[in-house]
């Protein structure tokens, strides 16, 4: 990790690709409360909340590997989880219970991160930003819309899924000059690893509350590419 690394501005002209979820705005955290309260309610008497959490995380990556990121996966995984650990068809009664913890995180309000508005509106001003962010694209750009942070940036991209092929085409697509693109995120599987594998710079801003799902081991950069650890998203004023 670049521990030394002196922080210098960088010239105008970067093209900045910025995360969302966990990056500019809270989201994992909605999660983590409703998984909580999903527990309880389930209430199993033989397994513990973790085995419980354990099977859910299981259940989520065989959800997703089928249906994508977002809310209706969460529910599905949600219900799934319920109907294995109890062994039995889950009641209508039960059904609205548990989509009750998923649809507590549709309505939650935009919570920013600390002074992303500010450094995103100073960013702008110097480079060219694009939101690439992955998970249902009428759930994500419905997030962006709230925030009020669409007019910062020039294209917005919901992908399915950001791994090495979809940086690759993305920067295709963007016309993006690796030597001046940097992804800018919290998750090192989604944001970080397959970026840098792409030949792009990064910059790894961790959150506490990182879903697990995203946890990885961060690569260190290929030579001739940069990768940054930041404490914060402000820190980015620092560099660019
Ligand atoms: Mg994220």
């Amino acid at each position: 990790m670049p521990s030394t690394f002196q922080p210098i501005r960088r010239t105008h002209g970067q093209t900045l690709l910025i995360d969302a979820d966990d990056t500019l705005w809270e989201n994992n955290i909605y999660f983590e409360r409703a998984i909580a309260s999903f527990i309880s309610y389930l209430d199993h008497q033989i397994h513990t909340p973790a085995e419980v959490r354990e099977h859910l995380n299981r259940c989520e990556h065989a959800t997703i590997s089928a249906h994508g990121y977002g809310l209706r996966s969460f529910r599905r995984s949600l219900v799934n989880c319920f109907e294995q650990l109890v062994g039995a068809p889950v009641t209508d009664e039960q059904h609205q219970r548990i989509h009750s913890f998923a649809d507590s995180i549709a309505h939650h309000e935009i919570e920013l991160l600390p002074r992303v508005a500010e450094t995103l509106a100073e960013l702008t001003t110097r480079h060219r930003l694009i939101l690439v962010t992955k998970g249902d694209p009428a759930e994500q750009t419905g997030k962006l819309q709230r925030s009020g942070l669409a007019p910062h940036f020039t294209a917005v991209e919901v992908l399915p899924e950001k791994h090495n092929e979809a940086y690759l085409s993305l920067s295709a697509h963007h016309r993006c000059d690796a030597a001046h693109t940097w992804m800018i995120g919290n998750s090192p599987r989604s944001d970080i690893n397959p970026a840098l594998s792409a030949g792009l710079h990064a910059v790894f801003i961790p959150h506490s509350f990182t879903w697990i799902l995203e946890h990885e081991t961060v690569k260190p950069a290929p030579s001739g590419q940069h990768l940054l650890e930041l404490l914060a998203f402000a820190d980015l004023l620092h560099h660019f």
